[in-house]
């Protein structure tokens, strides 16, 4: 438990504990042949491929693992636009999940999962839009926005944000029926400011110039 479930198994690819996992190589001699395409030479603790319980039990009795990646249960790669942090996720999710933990805060679901709906056209709109993809703001969730308490508070990328949610819209087929529109002229606008800007910047340097010249004439 000290060390937590770093052991991954060869055949499921889960994580486990070390008590759940024996070392593959010991029991890959013993096991049939047929069976040899559930060993993926996937090696993790002190570089040993390591196999589950539940996987070598179903090995033993010639049957392919369920949950094996030779039964194609692998899981999907991540995408690099989807490694965001857990605030920034919360801003793109379509639903928002309602689940009793049990105490210990163990990875377990007690009872019913409620998903509600969540409306991310305003967030996708409030979030401000910079030239800078380096630039981060700080968000604080809460459940009611007249309570005082915030529920999470993280500083969010909005450029990371923006580039998942293209990817989402591009990919997922619950966000294309999901109607969010994606405002592209944005940078038109926020050119136009900046030009506004430094139009105005120059006018004061000028004449600051010109207060400079009559005094010193
Ligand atoms: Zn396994």
């Amino acid at each position: 438990m000290n060390e937590g479930p770093t052991y991954i198994c060869t055949s499921c690819h889960q994580n486990w504990f070390c008590d759940s996992v024996v070392n593959a190589t010991s029991v890959n001699i013993h096991t049939p042949a047929n069976m040899s395409h559930c060993f993926t030479n996937f090696k993790s603790v002190q570089h040993i491929e390591w196999i589950c319980h539940t996987c070598l039990s179903a090995i033993k009795k010639q049957k392919i693992p369920r949950f094996s990646i030779a039964n194609k249960m692998r899981f999907p790669q991540k995408p690099k636009e989807l490694n965001l942090y857990p605030l920034e996720e919360r801003l793109l999710s379509l639903r928002s999940p309602y689940m009793q933990i049990p105490r210990g805060g163990q990875l377990s679901v007690k009872g019913n999962v409620v998903n509600v709906p969540v409306g991310v056209q305003h967030t996708i709109n409030s979030l401000p839009h910079t030239l800078e993809k380096s630039c981060t703001i700080s968000v604080k969730l809460k459940k009611k926005l007249a309570s005082k308490k915030c529920d999470f508070s993280e500083n969010v990328r909005p450029f990371a944000v923006i580039c998942a949610l293209h990817y989402l819209m591009r990919t997922s087929d619950l966000n294309k029926s999901s109607g969010i529109e994606i405002v592209e002229d944005w940078i038109t606008e926020i050119a136009k400011i900046n030009e506004e800007e430094t139009q105005n910047e120059n006018k004061i340097v000028q004449n600051k110039r010109i207060i400079r010249i009559k005094m010193i004439r």
